[in-house]
């Protein structure tokens, strides 16, 4: 891969600074990427697809320009209470209790889910996607320093992170601009239900009680996790105590990030990240997309159609061609007209694509694509700036169109620059595909069973039956059944 970040400098908007700062890695060509992921108890909101899909879109670019980037994404299977203040109960645990099966039984259908969805809006899998239960001992580890640090306690076998103290040596509250005074001032007190010496401190550990499933031994109880522990395990643990970015969904900028970075603090005395960046939310209808008010849609039921609020299936090319037309830290109102305009605006573009390849070309350009390239650039350098790439595109299709009307002319180097780089911003960056990707993938598995079928016929019709025989059941050992009739064979899948 080209060293291309060596000309293209990055401008990240820092919610730490509130600014767009230039982007230097600590380590000059890596990247050190860490992403908070879903809590596998429900199917993914699209909300949370959206969050997502920025970073994927921000690591694909990141990949492009020749960085070598570590992106981390986790899975978070245990210590996610229904309230995010220490109360209730584990969310997966929950919903184990409600369908009556196990709590990785609830882990494994949701990522699967997860991924399911992911895959289907063409999304890269990070580096590395660690869960929470399988970091459990770096875990505790980690609050045993944080106790030996002095800014944590233990109470009936919990342990919870001592804020004040903290606040006296460290700055609580940084990130989500808050102060401890104010945290203080609207926080309910808990009416005597906690352990905690303060309502604003946060648990690392906290003693299960008897019917509580998901229970680990540790030094001060058989408990579990805190939830804002985990992060900071985990990236702490594959890309450093000093990494450059942290995203998540903006919700989580407090208390869960700002916990993230008091945790990290009181370990290791450093500021764990150079750049947080946080992806604004999605609504639905200008309204919040919310299940009980019916304001709502799955994210799989975009590709079928099958949901009031839309009225025709979409394809994830333009699912996603429509969610990046909103810059990240733009709220995103998902409407079905918006839907239908981008699935008008992403036709075109592709058809202009699939038009380069039959353009003439002449001795000398009347258009200047070595600037409008350097325009996609400057869109995505410009803090991920997708909608003016995509107004950058729709520049190229405007130039596609002229020269296909003998409106302008076009030189072959030209021609092939143009080409190269609508593909990679179009496909590599942002990540569209062009049509539906299952129809794509049925399409291909169909001709390979049609001409399978095929080839069983030749071999009947040459009694040739161990290899018919074979074709059949070494079919049907990966899941498609042959169905011979009177009007010839068939396939099904399960
Ligand atoms: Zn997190």
């Amino acid at each position: 891969m080209p060293q291309l970040y060596k000309q293209q400098s990055i401008k990240i908007y820092n919610s730490l600074s509130g600014q767009k700062e230039a982007f230097t890695p600590i380590n000059d060509g890596y990247v050190g990427m860490y992403v908070c992921g879903p809590t596998v108890y429900s199917n993914v909101h699209l909300g949370n697809v959206r969050t997502f899909m920025s970073f994927d879109t921000i690591f694909r670019y990141l990949k492009h320009l020749g960085y070598k980037v570590r992106y981390v994404r986790n899975i978070t299977d245990a210590g996610h209470l229904e309230n995010d203040a220490d109360e209730g109960e584990d969310r997966i645990a929950k919903k184990a209790r409600l369908e009556q099966i196990e709590p990785m039984e609830v882990v494994q259908r949701y990522t699967v889910d997860f991924h399911n969805i992911l895959n289907k809006f063409n999304f890269l899998p990070p580096s590395i996607e660690p869960t929470a239960t399988g970091h459990i001992i770096e875990q505790i580890e980690l609050i045993k320093t944080i106790i030996d640090n002095g800014f944590a306690y233990e109470v009936n076998g919990s342990v919870y992170f001592d804020v004040l103290k903290f606040n006296k040596t460290n700055n609580y509250g940084k990130l989500s601009k808050r102060n401890v005074e104010d945290l203080i001032h609207n926080t309910r007190e808990l009416d005597g239900q906690s352990d905690k010496k303060n309502p604003q401190d946060f648990a690392l550990w906290k003693k299960a009680e008897p019917q509580h499933i998901m229970r680990w031994p540790s030094p001060w109880s058989d408990g579990f996790p805190g939830w804002h522990l985990e992060c900071t395990a985990m990236s702490t643990k594959y890309l450093g105590e000093h990494f450059d970015i942290h995203g998540g969904g903006m919700d989580l900028k407090f208390p869960h990030h700002e916990c993230e970075i008091a945790q990290a603090e009181a370990c290791n005395h450093q500021s764990p990240v150079n750049y947080w960046m946080h992806a604004n939310m999605l609504i639905m209808n200008g309204k919040k997309m919310a299940k009980s008010t019916g304001n709502f849609i799955l994210p799989e039921e975009i590709f079928t159609g099958d949901n009031p609020h839309i009225t025709q299936a979409y394809s994830a090319g333009v699912a996603r061609f429509f969610m990046l037309q909103a810059h990240y830290r733009s709220v995103l109102d998902f409407t079905n007209n918006g839907l239908l305009a981008s699935e008008k605006g992403f036709n075109r573009l592709m058809d202009a694509i699939a038009d380069l390849d039959n353009l003439k070309t002449n001795e000398t350009s009347s258009v200047n694509i070595t600037d409008w390239k350097q325009k996609c650039y400057d869109a995505m350098n410009d803090d991920f700036n997708t909608p003016i790439l995509i107004a950058n595109l729709f520049e190229a299709v405007k130039v596609i169109n002229q020269i296909k009307d003998n409106k302008a002319t076009i030189s072959k180097t030209d021609l092939d620059l143009l080409k190269t780089t609508i593909n990679t911003f179009t496909f590599d960056v942002l990540g569209l595909v062009s049509g539906s990707a299952n129809e794509a993938g049925e399409g291909k598995l169909s001709g390979a069973v049609e001409l399978l079928i095929q080839l069983r016929q030749e071999a009947r019709a040459n009694k040739d039956f161990a290899l018919s025989d074979k074709i059949r059941d070494e079919l049907a050992a990966v899941g498609i059944q042959l169905n011979d009739g009177k009007d010839g064979t068939t396939f099904s899948t399960n």
